[in-house]
């Protein structure tokens, strides 16, 4: 937990001899805790403190980069234990086993799919972020030339798991500008992976049975000079899988334990596709920087990536679309106006269901900070006079040849306000957005 400022100043020399240009040491030490000052300003601070004071500094839950380049993946560096606290800054990576054991034609047809599971939802792209290439083979040639076919054939972030430190070494010499996560599946072969990770400078994961074992694997890890660490729990269950992820996260977050203030990561054990995907679930929703699956299927990839999407969406700012014209189909000047506000959930839902009524019509989104219609009719932010204000100023007038608007069946109250303020002449849409097909095609 980051120090007050007042845990500072208790640590400062207390002399407001003023060398670090503030005035007292307690002005300093606020400045400190507020990040506008950095402490190496002050030249009489002793070691044991700026110790003390630089290790407080550091994120209770260390940041790890996976890849390179624009498609890396950030995990970590959380600081909070509820969403409502604050937000959840780094979404869990979202990881496909591929093992090694495969045949060459399976593992292409198995990183063709993987590379298709990209999907848009509420205008945003979401998708599988890492492979990982699992030694299951146990032996080193296999390892190999499956890493050569995955590395060729997809532009994902990677990821060696295996319990041999030579095999990872020989792996990382060919793909080491991709940057990937090692996972140690062998707690005997630790110094070898804390060596080869060292040398090629890439993250490892640590696997074990227990936080503890975890907190002795990252100490001696972080003691040879390794920073970027992730914790692997073995299959032990869920429950308690889950549960250690929790101990995890509040002993990081709360106490301030540095030997488990690591991203956490876990390899599904489910079998089946249901199954699984509950699985998968619940390790994004209790703070897994890094989850790796089995199945390929969109249907099972889909769910488990909406899931994500809500998670770390940030409480407070709902995802928004842009306010202003939307077209969906060959509009003409004559096509249907509807209109609703900038909610990206409300945006789509009506404009799927515009789409699926073949009727080419024109969604006016309203700027109702982000708000579902409902909500921001409640919030006084989509009245009468701000739906007329924004007929007023978004140039609809001169793409269109009527006056007349379609509202949502939520807000029909605002109807003869509307008409009052506006001069259009304003028709009442259904309550529901699955009632737009029938309503549309029945202005024919
Ligand atoms: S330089 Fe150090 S001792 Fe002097 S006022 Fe600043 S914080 Fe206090």
């Amino acid at each position: 937990m980051a120090l007050s400022g007042l845990d500072i100043y208790k640590l400062l020399p207390k002399t407001n001899c003023r060398d670090c240009g503030f005035s007292t040491c307690l002005a300093f030490a606020m400045a400190l805790a507020q990040k506008k000052a950095s402490l190496d300003k002050c030249p009489h601070v002793t070691d044991s403190a700026r110790e003390a004071l630089e290790s407080a500094s550091q994120p209770p839950i260390k940041l790890v980069t996976i890849g390179k380049g624009e498609s890396r993946i950030e995990i970590g560096n959380e600081t909070v234990m509820y969403r409502h606290e604050q937000k959840f800054y780094h979404p869990t990576a979202i990881g496909i086993l591929v093992e090694d054991t495969l045949i060459e034609a399976e593992i292409a047809k198995t990183i063709s799919e993987i590379n298709g599971l990209h999907f848009e939802r509420v205008g945003q792209t979401i998708g599988v972020n890492l492979v990982c290439i699992k030694n299951s083979s146990k032996t080193a040639d296999k390892f190999l030339a499956a890493v050569c076919r995955v590395a060729s054939a997809t532009k994902l972030n990677l990821a060696l798991s295996s319990s041999d430190g030579a095999s990872v070494s020989a792996g990382l010499a060919i793909i080491k500008d991709r940057r990937p996560l090692v996972i140690c599946e062998d707690q005997d072969a630790i110094d070898d992976f804390i060596n080869t990770a060292l040398e090629y400078n890439v993250p490892l994961a640590v696997t074990s049975s227990t936080l503890d074992e975890a907190s002795e694997l990252t100490a001696k890890a972080k003691k040879l000079g390794l920073e970027e660490l992730v914790i692997n729990i073995k299959a032990k269950g869920i429950a308690s899988r889950i549960q250690d992820f929790t101990f995890a996260r509040r002993a990081a977050l709360r106490k301030n334990i540095r030997t488990v203030g690591y991203p956490v990561m876990a390899f599904t054990d489910s079998g089946e596709s249901p199954q699984e995907l509950a699985e998968a679930v619940s390790y994004v929703l209790k703070y897994a920087g890094l989850v790796i699956v089995k199945n390929t299927k969109k249907e099972f990839i889909f769910p488990l990536l909406v899931a994500r999407q809500d998670v770390y969406q940030d409480p407070q700012k709902p995802v928004q679309v842009e306010p202003k014209i939307y077209e969906i189909g060959k509009v003409t000047k004559d096509s249907p106006l509807l209109v609703t506000t900038n909610f990206s959930i409300t945006y789509f839902t009506v404009a799927g269901e515009v789409e699926s009524s073949k009727v080419p019509s024109r969604i006016l989104c309203c700027d109702a900070e982000g708000m579902s219609v409902l909500t921001a009719w409640a919030a006084e932010k989509f009245t009468a006079e701000t739906i007329a204000d924004t007929l007023d100023k978004s140039g609809i007038k001169d793409m269109i040849s009527h006056k007349r608007v379609i509202i949502p069946g939520y807000v029909s109250v605002l109807s003869g306000k509307l008409e009052e303020v506006s001069g259009w002449q304003v028709a009442v849409g259904p309550r529901e957005a699955s009632g737009i097909p029938n309503y549309l095609r029945g202005l024919r």
